[in-house]
């Protein structure tokens, strides 16, 4: 049997889901667990471990193991060389996901062979492109990339003809981004995004951890610069942080911390400690929100729901800060780190005409997977389709503007960032010399009106213009954004006769056979022993 399924390919954790029955479901992995550390690890032997195996030897192998490779993604560099083979941010990607699909068909029974994957609302073209790429080489069908913000709209069971505007908060591991996203008219659309690209749970632990070190100083006089030792210390800070958010109280236990002289640190921290420890990382991501809201010139009272995804959102002070700011309209779900998934499940669903899905009668298996996660409880997010999801429009917007350079380092703005896309834009351009017969075309995105200190997206020349003095001949440049947030430009100029046509597409274009090379070139990742 085939599958569609919808993935969150996250910086620190990743999961898969799936619409089974009338409800989209995050698959369980082999090892009973639902998502999945976003890490790869390269064994001496040769190798390759990823997930849980990955992030047990990090500590050990810090040259060998590669995390948060999402952050690299769309750059060209690669961001592992191991035994003398480079891998590109795709390729880690893909071993990623190979081993998420894998352990999930496991409990699947069959085989996945298409996807949604879901990216941050700013990622760009080139980012995006990338993405998809990771999944391709995977060997999957990549359906559609997907905003995450989106993606938990349709998770909370907002249907597109409900009117109403979502905030999206999304505090995950190492990131935050919070959305507008509206629904109705059997469209959602996402009015505008923001966020902090090196902000998330990981700086709630450093912040844990360094008040572990600062107390290791007060009782020994001494530093911990053993990078085993740190790695114990945080093992220890994070799991008291993941007991906080239950429970009042947390003890932070590292046996024999130090050898000479001995020392075992043992401290009790309380979730007001931990909470005012912290609380400068929360207000930044307040400031965001509002920061946005007057981007986009919306009033709080326009925001009829604020959704809480991520792990980090699991934290209580979070909920309780934006019900401060916003009022009796947060939600979140039990499991907001599975909300994003579940999105990408649904749409994947939709794309497959698998919505509404009348239960999978024929496939035990599955049938005896859903009853599994029913009864985990309240945590469990159930979402009923829409009658007509089929029919949903999705539309995104662009993140950053994009456009030309022109004469003097000038930034010309096509397409202004937080446009609605699909989009298509024209600008005219004119010549600056007399009898010019060739013109460079310089695509950027970016904020600032000086072009090189926008990023240069793709370069491509029209030549053969006709002779003619200097702002007679003009070129028509149009940038085009489709459904997947993928740009292409083309310019043509518009003299007589003389008309001349190119399009390039942008980003670092693979053709189908380097995909498949890159596809037979992936090692094979390890399956642990059960
Ligand atoms: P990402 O999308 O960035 O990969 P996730 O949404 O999976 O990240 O969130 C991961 C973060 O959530 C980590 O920092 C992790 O420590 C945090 N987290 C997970 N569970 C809890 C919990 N119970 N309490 C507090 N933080 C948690
Ligand atoms: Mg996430």
């Amino acid at each position: 049997m085939e599958h569609t399924v919808g993935i969150d390919l996250g910086t620190t954790h990743s999961a898969v889901a799936r619409v089974i029955g009338d409800d989209a479901t995050v698959l369980k992995l082999a090892n009973g667990d639902r998502t999945m550390p976003s890490v790869v690890s390269f064994e001496d032997d040769g190798s390759v471990l990823a997930g849980h195996e990955a992030q047990n030897v990090a500590v050990q192998r810090p040259n060998k193991t590669i995390e948060s490779v999402k952050r690299h993604m769309g750059e060209e560099t690669p961001v592992a060389t191991i035994a003398g083979q480079e891998y590109r941010p795709e390729e880690i990607s893909a071993l990623i996901l190979k081993r998420l699909l894998s352990a999930a068909e496991r409990n699947l029974g069959g085989e996945i062979t298409s996807a949604v994957i879901t990216v941050p609302a700013y990622f760009s073209n080139r980012e995006r492109e990338a993405t998809k790429r990771a999944g391709r080489i995977t060997g999957l069908e990549v359906e559609r990339i997907l905003n995450e913000p989106t993606a938990a709209m349709l998770a909370h069971g907002v249907r597109a003809d409900t009117d109403m505007t979502a905030l999206v908060y999304d505090l995950g591991g190492g990131t935050f981004d919070v959305s507008v996203v509206s629904a109705g008219a059997g469209v959602f659309e996402v009015i505008g995004t923001d966020g902090l690209s090196e902000h998330g749970g990981d700086g709630w632990d450093a912040q844990l951890f360094e008040n572990v070190l600062r107390i290791v100083t007060e009782d020994t006089g001494r530093t911990i610069d053993d990078p085993a030792a740190q790695q114990r210390i945080w093992d220890a800070v994070r799991s008291a942080k993941h007991t906080l958010s239950r429970r009042e109280r947390a003890q932070i236990e590292i046996p024999f911390l130090l050898s000479d002289p001995q020392y075992t640190f043992d401290e009790t921290i309380s979730r007001d400690q931990f909470q005012s420890l912290t609380a400068d990382l929360l207000d930044e991501t307040i400031a965001v929100c509002y920061e946005l809201l007057d981007e986009i010139d919306y009033r709080p009272a326009e925001i009829d729901e604020v959704l809480l995804v991520g792990g980090s959102t699991r934290m209580p002070q979070v909920q309780a800060r934006l019900t401060d700011e916003f009022g009796d309209i947060v939600r979140r779900s039990g499991s907001p780190d599975e909300i994003v998934a579940k999105g990408a499940a649904i749409q994947a669903a939709a794309l497959a005409d698998q919505l509404p899905v009348v239960g999978d009668t024929g496939d035990e298996r599955l049938q005896a997977q859903e009853q599994d996660m029913a009864a985990d409880g309240p945590g469990l997010e159930t979402y009923s389709p829409p009658d007509e999801y089929d029919t949903v429009t999705l539309i995104d917007v662009t993140s950053r503007s994009l456009g030309i350079e022109t004469v003097g380092d000038e930034f010309s703005t096509v397409i202004p960032r937080n446009t609605t896309v699909p989009t298509e834009r024209t600008e005219q351009y004119h010549t600056t010399h007399d009898n010019q017969t060739i013109v460079k075309v310089k695509v950027l995105q970016g904020e600032s009106s000086v072009a090189s200190e926008n990023e240069l997206l793709d370069t491509f020349t029209l030549t053969g213009l006709p002779r003619a003095p200097a702002g007679e001949v003009s070129v028509d440049v149009t940038l085009s954004i489709d459904q997947n947030g993928i740009l292409n430009v083309d310019a043509e100029s518009t003299m007589g006769s003389q008309r001349e046509s190119i399009a390039i597409e942008q980003g670092v274009e693979f053709s189908g056979e380097e995909i498949e090379q890159m596809r037979r070139d992936l090692p094979a990742v390890s399956e642990p022993t059960e």
